[in-house]
């Protein structure tokens, strides 16, 4: 057993893609509800699968890991068999023990499909809206894809729709209010951290034959896993806690259904948004340490967050694993854990948002998140970020390093707020 899984029940289950979602939705529906049944046929723990899956065959002198192939093209000639290498566009060597463990984890039969970037993942995603489609995203996002979402509003006439993901009412009534190309979820969401009922929605959506998308970026596979509620997409940043470096920028859609499969990976040597293999080598080389860092990284960001909720110098902190954090009673019905990423409003408004950046000496101060470092930013900084979320409000992405010496650094840049000039 591994203690990502606190759930000893959960090990003896099969991953079970008809999970009953509605029981899920009051959390009743258990340690199965939550997704984290191992679909692995020998029943190991995600912790495990995220070490053992996708190694090479294990003969007598062979590499422990698989290799990084550097070539653009595969000795071919006459009719070549299907699934044969021909092109490195179309598939290489190199991304098949990635796109296995990442599949494993999810849940998923089929393999991964990695991209370039989360971006060019969430493109081939949203390739699923057509010309003069309809699309119901969360209001807050990562800003990126909200941005993608107007690009298609503007360039293909598609209809998008902004919801609260949090408010279940809201977003069901959205996908039923016309016929609808697709269900986009983030949860929690980026920058804010709003908990989404998955399976409640996947539910709804499905009954008004409504696909579902859900970007996991924030959750991991470890967090929860959405195919196992029914979701017919995942999207993932491999940047931020998979490869867990902030070394590499990649990308990542996962299925359950084969042919949906087969039309992302012609979408894929379509448009040529590729990975190299150096960049999905390093990722699978950092999934490895998965579970230690999300196990290390959760814990230090829930007592971080339980000491900003007693910082006189804090006015508001959003951390899923908070007794009254509005999406804390649904986080710990559905998800293992309640990830790395804070949100914190210190008093004193933007001026003492930006001080406290530029106080610290040992957190980051940078974008992106789900990093061995800890980092942060004040999100709107950028124009492009929703205007719904708070011009104070800074992201924490917590990392591994001990939680004193972060929590030193934090409570020394809150503490001189009060100081003169503040
Ligand atoms: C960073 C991020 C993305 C974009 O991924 P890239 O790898 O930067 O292209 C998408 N979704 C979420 C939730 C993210 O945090």
């Amino acid at each position: 057993m591994d203690d990502q899984t606190p759930d000893p029940a959960a090990a003896t289950l099969e991953g079970t893609p008809d999970v009953d979602g509605a029981g899920a939705a009051d959390g009743a529906g258990g340690a199965d509800a939550r997704g984290d049944g191992h679909a692995d046929p020998a029943g190991l723990s995600p912790a495990t699968v995220a070490v053992t899956s996708g190694r090479p065959a294990r003969v007598p002198g062979g590499p422990v890991n698989p290799p990084v192939v550097l070539s653009s093209t595969y000795v071919s000639a006459g009719t070549p068999p299907p699934g044969d290498l021909l092109y490195a566009r179309s598939g290489t060597e190199t991304w098949v023990p990635f796109e296995r463990t990442l599949a494993d984890l999810e849940g998923a039969a089929q393999p991964a499909l990695v991209f370039s970037s989360g971006m060019a993942a969430i493109a081939a995603a949203l390739s699923l809206v057509p010309v003069g489609g309809r699309l119901v995203v969360p209001r807050h996002a990562y800003q990126v894809t909200l941005g993608f979402a107007d690009d298609l509003a503007a360039r293909a006439g598609v209809e998008v729709v902004r919801v609260d993901i949090a408010d279940t009412d809201a977003v069901v009534a959205a996908v039923r209010a016309a016929p609808t190309s697709l269900l986009w979820v983030e949860s929690p969401t980026n920058p804010m951290l709003e908990v989404a009922d998955l399976p409640a929605l996947v539910a709804a959506a499905h009954a008004a034959d409504v696909p579902v998308a859900v970007d996991n970026t924030f959750a991991t596979p470890l967090g929860q896993r959405p195919l196992a509620w029914g979701a017919d997409v995942v999207v993932h940043s491999v940047t931020k806690y998979l490869a867990g470096h902030s070394d590499v920028v990649l990308g990542a859609v996962v299925v359950a259904d084969a042919a949906l499969r087969d039309r992302f990976l012609a979408y894929r040597t379509l448009h040529g948004a590729i990975a190299g293999p150096w960049e999905v080598w390093l990722a699978l080389r950092g999934m490895r340490t998965l579970a230690l860092r999300v196990e290390r990284s959760q814990a230090n960001a829930a007592e971080i967050a339980r000491r900003l909720a007693g910082h006189p110098a804090v006015a508001q902190v959003r951390h899923p694993s908070l007794p009254d954090d509005p999406g804390h009673e649904r986080a710990t019905a559905l998800m293992t854990g309640y990830g790395s990423i804070i949100g914190l409003r210190p008093a004193g408004g933007v001026a003492a948002a930006d001080a406290v950046v530029d106080a610290l000496r040992l957190w980051v101060p940078a974008t992106s998140l789900g990093g061995v470092e800890s980092s942060l930013e004040r999100r709107r900084r950028f124009a492009t970020e929703s205007a719904t979320v708070p011009e104070d409000l800074l992201r924490l992405s917590v990392g591994i390093e001990d939680v004193e010496d972060l929590w030193t650094d934090l409570a020394a840049a809150l503490d001189g707020l009060g100081g003169p000039g503040a």
